[in-house]
């Protein structure tokens, strides 16, 4: 795996090189962008591309380097990447234990005048306590948006960033950043209040292990069918562990995950007669969401309203 995919990035950057070759003699590298022309972004999972976006406030172009659908966690990195890359005045990421492949695919680039943001810096990780059945023992949980307080610090760091890049627009990034903070605390208290008085704490997850971050902001309990990524297959004993924990607790609602197919939930529902909600961790959205132009909010308020469903919240 590794050896194929460092004859990818090196095919890549003998072929972005020579097509850099021609660019570079019109475009010297380190030259600060002027006022007339858009900021390129290029983020990896959809809540940066949505910040950049909101954040950039029509003086950046921003694109997601993953197709619609994609899953990020296993990503291999295509040689159009790194010439996307190489085009772009700013990379973002969410952080290595995320997108270890972005850090790979980063040292390939050639261009100098790339900003390369780890949008994660300033975050404390989550390590599992390795206490419920997928739940992963002392390992980095990678989706730190679904704080968002992180979220807010996420952030903070795609603003400065832009202002570095490009000081001429500083008041009307720091306006949007501003803004965009203000939503984020107006939905942080749309889930406290939402979820303060639930007839059940327990999110059964028929995915990986993403909500921990949440589960533990709004004093909610999370147990997954996988752990901290969806490559990862479900044991039998965690399935039988998660049926015996809707039995034992009534549950009436078991989530899904997004983009991929839900046959884990359906496995626990045709077992116990429990019915179905989506909860979507937002890393990525499909092509139809990306027509439509669904936010990062509009994700977590429809997450909020299927969480008060299904934990019976008044
Ligand atoms: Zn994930």
């Amino acid at each position: 795996m590794k050896n194929k995919r460092f004859l990818i990035v090196l095919a890549a950057f003998v072929f972005a090189a020579a097509v850099f070759a021609v660019a570079w003699s019109r475009r010297p590298a380190a030259e600060p962008v002027p006022g007339a022309r858009k900021l390129k972004i290029v983020t990896t999972l959809f809540p940066l591309y949505d910040m950049a976006g909101a954040i950039g406030a029509g003086k950046a172009e921003v694109s997601l380097l993953l197709l619609p659908g994609v899953e990020p966690h296993s990503y291999e990195p295509k040689p159009g990447d790194i010439v996307r890359i190489n085009e772009a005045d700013i990379f973002i990421y969410t952080g290595g234990s995320m997108e270890p492949w972005a850090e790979d695919l980063i040292k390939s680039v050639s261009n100098k005048g790339l900003t390369v943001l780890n949008a994660g810096l300033g975050v404390t990780l989550m390590r599992g306590t390795g206490t419920g059945p997928a739940e992963p023992e002392n390992a980095p949980d990678p989706h730190i948006w679904l704080d968002l307080d992180n979220a807010g610090v996420m952030a903070g760091n795609i603003l400065a960033a832009l202002e570095n890049k490009d000081p001429s627009n500083k008041d009307l990034y720091q306006r949007a950043a501003a803004a965009y903070r203000g939503r984020l605390a107006a939905l942080d208290t749309a889930y406290k209040t939402g979820l303060s008085a639930c007839r059940t704490k327990e999110i059964i997850y028929g995915g990986h292990y993403a909500f921990g971050y949440l589960a533990r902001r709004y004093g909610l309990k999370y147990l997954a069918a996988q752990g901290l990524s969806p490559d990862s297959e479900p044991t039998a004993r965690d399935l039988v562990a998660l049926v015996e924990q809707v039995k034992k607790d009534k549950i009436k609602f078991v989530f899904y995950e997004e983009l991929t197919s839900p046959r884990i939930a359906e496995a626990i529902t045709g077992e116990t007669g429990a019915k179905m909600l989506l909860l979507n961790a937002a890393h990525n959205v499909s092509r139809d969401q990306m027509e439509r132009g669904v936010s990062f909010f509009d994700i977590l308020q429809s997450d909020l309203d299927n969480l008060r469903e299904g934990l019976e919240c008044r």
